[in-house]
């Protein structure tokens, strides 16, 4: 990929001088400069220079049934007769709200946003007006997008560019954020209950997947329930990622567990704009208008991505979507474990589902243990497999993603790639 006159290294000099960064994500920055798309189809992504990958990005998780896929792009293109944007209520809100309230049971009630971000922090406003306090407790790691009460300690590019604690984020806000490791109740236990008078909340990843994935130890979502429940404060799941992935129903379904809250995004818009918080009625029922947590958004519930997300839970819901995928990630990863011991390398597998990763290091079971990973090894990994035709996250704490749109031979020619460029690490 890399060269010394390609187009996607002319473009991202033209970038840097006028798009901050060059990239509108900071994640994108790959260096020495990423690779500029030109179409992507099914598991292929192609670039601008002609080259094709086999993408395991899938644009960071949305693309679950793969790019471009024909129902979606049907659904779209018939949106987009009718237009585009309205600011009136459309009956696709009400069916695409029907199929997210039927597969998750805790959300009585929601409301449709533009983005992950807007979701998590309308979900934690809603549950500091419902509670009438202040506080909220993140996992150390979780990531939960990108405004001000989230932004410690916080997963994904924020961790990838040792930048886990944002700049410009006043220190009131953040002194309202208390930080808890994955796995770990006792933590959270003693938190929650020398703080009882003032925590609004708990948010979570169910698994977190913006730190690689890391999964929950048996029985800890069941103990956070346990001791959000006993101490009323709302236990807000943060299913951005696993939402529609791991089941259906999610993570709470998978590890049958029961939030007072949940978010969505990614998944539920089929590759456009989305996010999605809900809940119980009685919490759902402080947003405005019927409540005075106020909350709104000129794009909120845009009629192309509801058309999108429509035609993606019909695909999920017709084709036994989710058994194949968690059935070849299972095949995936004990494939990637033989290859590592073969090998002899001290590395560990880690995902579940469409998820997985290869640590290098340890597979961790927290924040703290991801950071003694060997991140500059991976980086090199990276290229090594871009140099191959495979696109995966560039970074060791972004989870790389198995679409429906991987053939057989994808996977079989991901795993050889693995095979011959993790031998020279
Ligand atoms: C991606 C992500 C978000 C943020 O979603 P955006 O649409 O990027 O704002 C929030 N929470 C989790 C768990 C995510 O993975």
């Amino acid at each position: 990929m890399e060269g010394e006159n390609t187009k996607s290294k002319q473009l991202y000099e033209q970038a840097k001088k006028i798009i901050s960064g060059g990239v509108s994500s900071p994640v994108r920055a790959i260096q020495p400069y990423p690779f500029y798309t030109e179409s992507a189809q099914g598991s292929r992504i192609k670039d601008v220079d002609g080259n094709e990958y086999i993408d395991f990005c899938m644009g960071y998780g949305p693309n679950l049934l793969g790019h471009a896929h024909p129902e979606i792009k049907q659904a779209i293109a018939e949106q987009l007769d009718n237009g585009w944007l309205y600011g009136t209520p459309l009956e696709n809100e009400v069916k695409l709200a029907e199929k997210v309230t039927d597969a998750y049971p805790s959300m009585d009630m929601l409301r449709f946003v533009s983005s992950g971000s807007e979701a998590t922090m309308s979900a934690i406003r809603t549950a500091r007006g419902y509670t009438g306090k202040n506080k909220i407790l993140k996992i150390e790691g979780g990531f939960h997008g990108t405004h001000d009460s989230v932004l410690v300690k916080a997963g994904s590019g924020a961790t990838t560019l040792g930048k886990p604690n944002s700049k410009g984020v006043p220190e009131e806000v953040t002194k309202h954020t208390l930080q808890a490791p994955f796995n770990d109740i006792e933590s959270m236990t003693e938190l929650i209950e020398k703080n009882r008078d003032d925590m609004a909340a708990v948010i979570m990843e169910p698994v977190m997947g913006n730190i690689g994935p890391i999964l929950p130890k048996e029985n800890y979502l069941k103990e956070v329930r346990k001791v959000t429940e006993e101490n009323d404060v709302v236990l807000i799941f943060d299913e951005v990622i696993t939402g529609f992935r791991l089941a259906m129903g999610g993570a709470q379904e998978y590890y049958n567990v029961t939030p007072d809250m949940t978010t969505l995004g990614k998944i539920v818009g089929g590759g456009m704009p989305v996010g999605v918080f809900g809940g119980k009625r009685e919490i759902m029922d402080m947003v405005a208008p019927n409540g005075n947590v106020y909350q709104a958004g000129t794009f909120s519930g845009n009629p192309a991505t509801l058309s999108a997300g429509i035609a993606t839970m019909d695909v999920l819901e017709n084709e036994n979507v989710h058994d194949t995928l968690n059935k070849k990630g299972d095949e995936i990863r004990s494939c990637l474990s033989d290859i590592i011991s073969d090998a002899g390398l001290d590395y560990e597998v880690s995902g579940i589902s469409s998820m997985f990763k290869v640590f290098f290091g340890k597979a961790p079971t927290n924040y703290q243990e991801t950071l003694k990973c060997d991140k500059s090894g991976y980086f090199d990994f990276f290229k090594r497999m871009l140099n191959d035709g495979i696109f995966l996250p560039p970074s060791q704490f972004e989870t790389n993603f198995l679409s429906y749109a991987h053939s057989d031979s994808d996977i079989q020619k991901l795993l050889n790639a693995y095979e011959s460029n993790l031998k020279q690490s």
